[in-house]
């Protein structure tokens, strides 16, 4: 029975690749010190997994920005427009690399970066491959192969990882029409069939293929390129031992299809799907491996040792334990590095420590399974088995996590709770008399532009150099100016700035009761960018009101209407490490009652336009359409619940980011917010047909400036998104407003950009 890990993080316990490529970026650090930073992450990642116990370590993990781009440059699908920096020999293959991850500005040049888009369902990017109709392949870059032999020289017989052929081709996009990505796949693979001749050579005994999309909806061409991909690796690699992985998913209708490949070892996730083990031992082959992914490396919750060597023990009545690999059930990467580095009191509560695995500790748990699943465990393994026992069950009794007011709260839950008192029609009479807004209303989405100055405040404060008045004080200075600039600048319904929030989610976790935090916690989000996300541990409820006073406040300096600002429970749930001891609909409705009283309290203070974020709505569907459906009515109910607590008079606004709004639409219009405000500018205007062709009955504002970049968009620009919209929508429920929140923009350009906005709105309302 061997242990092994499909991948682990590579930011560095200290963010250190962060800050090398950040540095390296800015000119600070050479490329030979960025690669020095790059090999000490590799060699510390596999002295700490071989120190543990690990016996097949990974290679290729590792990436200085992203694995989908390694692999891109490995088989050498580099798109038409960065050839000119190949050419020249002025410019590093690195700093090639990095043109592709983050665009080239220079000497002349202006070249756009490869797009992004999330990771199946985490909060990962990638860079998406680019593909056209005569996509050539080729064995561009030996990264894998020199990482194999990196870790070779010091001593260890590494297992190469790689993006399975089928799955890299899925991850990519189609850059021109009138072809299939999957019709590459003859292109493709005999490059592929290059790299692992090399790695051949070179000695490597297992080579893993990544290959999610096993586990998704696979139409007959995908199934059959899968049975190409494999027949060919095993007759080109008689003696290589394939070991393909599959992720967050069951394999479910493919198992006959998996199970049919001839690869020596197939990965499971068991922690996203147990249920698939049963079918899978019914019908697997006689020499193929099976590699139970049992440790969650998605959360950081602690293994539950006793059902984990229940199901291990079933397995080896089953198959054998020579037949049995142990690993987490995901790549690491999606979980912080260490526990132990969590040391400062105060952040993380102890007693919800002991309950926690980081990466590190995960390793030690796949290690601990194996040892105590074989014959006579050693004593000290079977102290780690009692440790384990009391640290679950202290964990499944504590009165930290139980909330009985919460449950009862969320068990009476009535049908009437989540729908408000009149259909939409009724209320906008009612908001219309009450707000008399004009036509064509202008806001902005929250967020004004977080300058240096407010940041320093807030890191003064946490260090405790100025105290909490001092603090406030700042804050009220810069929230009355940020009303000021709006009354100026003309805007119909106004925000208070949210200088007291440093991030949108975690400003709600540390204000409602059952969220912990931790002091290193960063997963990598994309490229050197990491968060921290909030540890939801227990029953949610909010002790007290969170941002009465600053909605109020800021009211009090105007005539004109403030909005309040929430986030939404989707998005709180999506966006923090969850607890896995109830399903996340439940904590997803406590969230929702937590800020349902944040909603009334609001209203009792006056505060008659609240908007509640939802932007991770679409993100959260799950990766098989079949389970869209229960999703999607959970998270609408959420939404509803948190905005339903309401009287008819109040407009509910809720903003989404970009999202493709086509195949969830009834759930949109289901949430029956009186205004949605969209990312929309990017795309002129084009994900408007969606609500124009489902005939959306309530008010929409489609983002008509794109704050991503600093450009100030001119009038007539806007004026022509204005009218473009107004084409689909009519003008009676329409808003004018930016794209998303101004918290990354400068002053200068939003000011600007803001001005000229409200004057295009002005110019069409007179066209009326
Ligand atoms: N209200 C938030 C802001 O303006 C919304 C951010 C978001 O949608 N991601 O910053
Ligand atoms: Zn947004």
């Amino acid at each position: 029975m061997q242990t092994h890990i499909l991948g682990y993080p590579r930011i560095g316990s200290k963010r250190e690749l962060k800050k090398a490529c950040e540095q390296y970026w800015s000119g600070k650090i050479s490329s030979e010190e960025l690669a020095e930073a790059g090999r000490a992450i590799r060699f510390q990642n596999w002295k700490t997994q071989a120190a543990i116990g690990i016996d097949l370590i990974p290679v290729n993990d590792f990436s200085f920005y992203d694995q989908v781009l390694d692999m891109s440059l490995m088989v050498g699908a580099i798109p038409e427009r960065y050839l000119p920096l190949l050419e020249n020999p002025n410019i590093s293959p690195l700093d090639h690399y990095f043109a592709m991850a983050r665009g080239y500005q220079k000497d002349g040049l202006d070249i756009t970066a490869m797009e992004m888009t999330k990771w199946f369902d985490t909060n990962y990017h990638y860079l998406v491959p680019e593909f056209t109709e005569k996509q050539g392949f080729n064995y561009h870059s030996t990264k894998v192969v020199d990482e194999f032999k990196e870790a070779k020289r010091k001593g260890i017989n590494a297992k190469p990882v790689l993006i399975g052929p089928v799955t890299y081709l899925l991850l990519g996009k189609e850059k021109t029409s009138g072809f299939d990505k999957i019709d590459l796949i003859h292109n493709l693979l005999p490059v592929y069939l290059e790299i692992l001749k090399d790695l051949e050579t070179n000695g490597a005994d297992w080579v893993q293929f990544d290959e999610p999309f096993l586990g998704l909806d696979l139409n007959n061409k995908e199934k059959e390129a899968f049975q190409f991909v494999y027949q060919s690796i095993r007759k080109a690699f008689p003696k290589l031992k394939i070991l393909l992985a599959t992720y967050f998913e069951g394999l479910n209708d493919n198992i006959k299809l998996a199970l049919s490949l001839p690869i020596c070892a197939l990965h499971l996730d068991l922690v996203r799907n147990p249920a698939q083990l049963e079918e899978i031992l019914l019908q697997i082959p006689e020499k193929l491996s099976l590699s139970l992914g049992l440790v969650d490396g998605r959360n950081i919750w602690k293994n539950d040792f006793n059902k984990s060597l229940e199901v291990i023990s079933k397995v080896i009545n089953s198959i054998g334990k020579e037949r049995i690999m142990l690993a987490p059930s995901c790549s690491l990467l999606h979980v912080p590095y260490d526990l132990e580095a969590e040391t400062q009191e105060g952040i993380l509560l102890p007693e919800i420590k002991q309950w926690i695995a980081f990466a590190k500790q995960k390793l030690k748990e796949v290690v601990l399974l194996q040892e105590l699943s074989l014959p006579n465990p050693h004593k000290d393994t079977l102290l780690e088995l009692e440790t384990n026992k009391a640290a679950i069950a202290s964990r499944e009794n504590s009165s930290l996590i139980h909330n009985e007011t919460v449950k009862l709260r969320v068990a009476s839950i009535s049908p009437s709770d989540d729908k408000r008192d009149s259909r939409y029609a009724s209320r906008k009479t009612l908001q219309q008399k009450l707000l008399k807004l004009p036509a064509l209303p202008t806001t902005t989405i929250g967020s004004f532009p977080q300058t240096g100055e407010v940041r320093k405040w807030r890191s003064q404060f946490r260090k405790g150099f100025i105290d909490a008045k001092t603090y406030e004080n700042l804050l009220k200075e810069a929230t009355e100016k940020v009303i000021r600039k709006q009354e100026e600048i003309g805007l119909d319904v106004l925000v208070h700035g949210e200088y007291e929030r440093n991030d949108m989610v975690e400003y709600f976790g540390e204000q409602l009761a059952g969220f912990t935090f931790s002091q290193f916690g960063w997963v990598q989000s994309y490229g050197s960018r990491c968060v921290k996300p909030p540890i939801i541990y227990g029953d949610v409820f909010r002790p007290a009101p969170m941002t009465v006073f600053w909605s109020s406040y800021a009211q009090s300096l105007t005539k004109k209407r403030v909005k309040g600002m929430l986030t939404g429970p989707v998005t709180i749930l999506q966006w923090s490490f969850v607890r896995n001891d109830q399903p996340r609909s439940q904590t997803c409705r406590q969230i929702a009652l937590a800020i349902r009283d944040e909603v009334t309290d609001l209203e009792s203070a006056g505060i008659k336009i609240i908007q509640i974020d939802e932007p991770a709505i679409r993100e959260g569907l799950p990766l098989r359409k079949s389970e869209w459906e229960a999703y999607l009515d959970w998270a609408v109910e959420a939404f509803r619940l948190t905005s339903s607590g309401v009287s008819d008079a109040t407009q509910i606004h809720t903003h989404m980011c970009y999202s493709e709004f086509n195949d969830i639409m009834p759930s949109i219009a289901a949430m029956d917010a009186d205004v949605i405000t969209i990312e929309c500018s990017r795309s002129q205007m084009e994900l408007l047909d969606a609500f124009a062709d489902f005939k959306y009955p309530n008010e929409i504002g489609p983002g008509i400036y794109d704050i991503h970049a600093p450009r100030v968009p001119t009038k007539s620009e806007m004026v022509q998104l204005i009218k473009k919209a107004q084409d689909v929508i009519p003008t009676a429920q329409l808003w004018v407003n930016p794209d998303c929140g101004l918290k990354t923009r400068q002053w200068d350009e939003t000011e600007k950009a803001l001005k000229l906005m409200v004057e295009a709105a002005k110019e069409l309302r007179a066209m009326e």
